[in-house]
């Protein structure tokens, strides 16, 4: 198949976005051009970008990763697809061992079909003090073993471990994490800067959602957030829905982490779906007015975004241009996962598309050259 998409605003790698066309044949963006293409009979949009690449993501549709069901497995995806995320990890909070071997086993087909990216576990190796919509019967330390044991269930396919970094066990965890090939992320943490020093010392490359479920950073405390945002190997997740950072933060950090900040949704099931009482795990949730908390204490249970709102509420709300935006959605993302065939529209780059209005709402997706909204 081979088609021609032109847009009056493509956001192109490392430059303003401008008027241009793109050519994809067999899956495979082929050529690009600035101005109009010759092709009459191009797709026409206002803007294009890549493909949105989400690394922490829970569920969606009504569908959760942690149900170990196909159905749901494929319903969430699904849901995110259609707002234009054509690469995802899927999350699990934490749980016992038997629970996440079971959940990792069941994701592990939609990671080998191509479906999904990889898993991520947020835990079970993280602070009681902030383990936000996870379940604190389930928390333990990070004993190394039963990490390696771990990563051999998913046989590869474990894309990225969240740890608390002042567990004991946390920086031997964090290298052997690494020493797997997956990205070793802090987050849900208690810790002071200089241990977060010592997990990025260690091969930590993400935080996980900055300033949410963490100590706050003060001016004589630099704190996780402080540690994280400074160091120049990090990708500080930011969830940026209005409710989990107040949009003038989401700026500040964006603009203090250039080039480093990732968009992410930390989606529940309730995103792509309506409001109603959910679960996280084995908790109860209420989602209400797209806020999810837990009806125990009311703690935020992960976010009702998907990629296309993030990227536009980064925009409206905290104020970030459209390509700053749109990078932490897509090229950043990317490059935390170790992946050069897509997150950029160029040459020979995976025709993953995404195709917005002027309001930046989805009209299409396009995921490796086939639309996932076909073109009406
Ligand atoms: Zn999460």
């Amino acid at each position: 198949m081979a088609v021609t998409i032109a847009g009056d605003r493509v956001l192109w790698p490392e430059q303003t976005p401008s008027r241009g066309w793109i050519r994809v044949v067999d899956g495979v963006i082929t050529e690009v051009g600035e101005g109009r293409p010759d092709d009459p009979m191009a797709v026409t949009v206002e803007v294009i970008t890549p493909g949105f690449i989400d690394i922490h993501c829970h569920g969606g549709g009504r569908g959760e990763f942690t149900s170990a069901d196909d159905e749901q497995i494929e319903r969430a995806i699904a849901t995110h697809r259609r707002h234009g995320t054509t690469t995802m990890n899927a999350s699990l909070v934490s749980a016992t061992y038997d629970d996440l071997e079971r959940q990792i086993r069941a994701l592990i087909p939609h990671v080998d079909d191509g479906s999904l990216h990889g898993i991520h576990l947020e835990g079970p190796w993280i602070s009681e003090h902030y383990c936000g919509a996870h379940d604190p019967k389930t928390l333990r330390a990070p004993d190394p073993d039963e990490v390696a044991r771990i990563l051999e269930v998913g046989e590869g396919r474990i894309a990225m471990v969240t740890i608390a970094p002042e567990l004991p066990g946390a920086v031997d965890s964090i290298r052997r994490i690494v020493a797997a090939g997956s990205v070793a992320a802090v987050g849900h943490t208690a810790a002071d800067a200089d241990s977060t020093r010592a997990a990025i010392d260690a091969g930590a490359t993400v935080a996980t959602h900055l300033f949410n479920a963490m100590p706050p950073l003060l001016h004589r405390a630099a704190g996780p957030v402080g540690a994280l945002l400074a160091d120049d190997r990090v990708s500080p997740e930011i969830i940026c829905d209005g409710i989990h950072v107040e949009p003038d933060v989401v700026d500040l950090a964006l603009a203090a982490a250039e080039g480093r900040g990732v968009l992410i949704t930390d989606a529940m099931a309730a995103a792509g779906a309506a409001d109603g009482d959910y679960r996280i795990g084995n908790l109860d949730v209420q989602v209400r007015d797209g806020a999810a908390r837990l009806a125990s204490n009311g703690a935020l249970a992960g976010s009702t975004l998907t990629m296309d709102k993030a990227v536009r509420r980064t925009v409206t709300l905290a104020g970030r241009s459209l390509a700053s935006a749109a990078k932490a959605a897509t090229a950043t993302p990317a490059a935390v996962l170790g992946l050069d065939d897509r997150g950029s529209v160029a040459v020979g780059q995976r025709a993953d598309l995404v195709l917005l209005d002027d309001d930046l709402e989805v009209e299409r997706v396009m995921r490796g050259g086939d639309w996932v909204i076909r073109p009406h």
